[in-house]
């Protein structure tokens, strides 16, 4: 976006409402690219709730882990990869760590235990702001159309997300076994013939970097949650914002 020229995270997204609204007066089509986890949504209460029924389900199987609920866990212990926070939680036998690895698996990547997200602070509002502000807001994830996209508009549907309605569209994948980069590589030349994307909110280094490439003109965000290990760095003019609170509300 040519003309964003704030210094500060808050300005930079109160500028890609205005720019959508300068926009939309003048009849012309945006888009506004969110991710979903780790961009729209923290995951790490899905897990944290994922374990914590393991722990309860499988706790003659699974003693570490129930051990473990037997005090509170912070949120904080919950890392990007699953083995790591194992390892935090104490949890180290080979069979024990294979089964909570296949019954997390089969929960996390489902239908029903999308509910457990929360959404970043600030995040629905600001959605929000920007689709009644006269932007497509695309939901684009590497979700899958058939374990996920139920659970995925289920959610969306129930924290206030602009969701199913003029203005909206969610894309995720048609294979699971896809990879992330090259699905939002491919999706990103479809989009770009739907008109102009004037914002792309990230929290995968990488992807970051593809759509920014992509969409040079766009507004790019990086949201600093969690990220897969040994991402590349990120290019430079991609802005940093921790949430999506306006300034003040922090
Ligand atoms: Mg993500």
């Amino acid at each position: 976006m040519k003309n964003l020229n704030a210094n500060d995270g808050g300005a930079a997204l109160r500028e890609v409402v205005a720019l959508v609204e300068e926009r939309t007066a003048l009849r012309r089509s945006t888009i506004a690219i969110f991710d979903l986890d780790g961009t729209l949504f923290d995951n790490r209460t899905r897990t944290m709730f994922i374990l914590r029924e393991i722990s309860e389900k499988f706790d003659s199987k699974c003693p570490a882990l129930s051990a473990a609920f037997t005090r509170f866990q912070d949120l904080a212990v919950i890392d990007y990869s699953l083995d790591v926070t194992l390892r935090r939680l104490r949890v180290k036998g080979p069979a024990e760590v294979r089964l909570i690895e296949q019954e997390w698996a089969r929960r996390f990547f489902s239908d029903e235990y999308q509910k457990y997200d929360m959404p970043l602070p600030g995040a629905k509002a600001y959605v929000d702001k920007v689709h009644r502000a006269g932007a497509t807001v695309i939901y684009l994830t590497g979700r899958d159309v058939g374990r996920m996209l139920v659970g995925t508009t289920e959610v969306l549907r129930l924290y206030g997300f602009p969701v199913g309605v003029a203005g909206t569209m969610t894309i995720v994948k048609k294979e699971s076994a896809q990879d992330d980069e090259l699905f939002k590589k491919e999706v990103s030349g479809y989009i770009d013939r739907l008109g102009e994307v004037v914002a792309v909110f990230e929290n995968e280094p990488a992807n970051s970097n593809i759509l920014q490439a992509r969409f040079p003109g766009a507004a790019s965000f990086f949201v600093e949650t969690q990220h897969r290990p040994g991402a590349p760095r990120l290019r430079p003019g991609i802005r940093r914002i921790p949430d999506f609170l306006p300034a003040g509300r922090r």
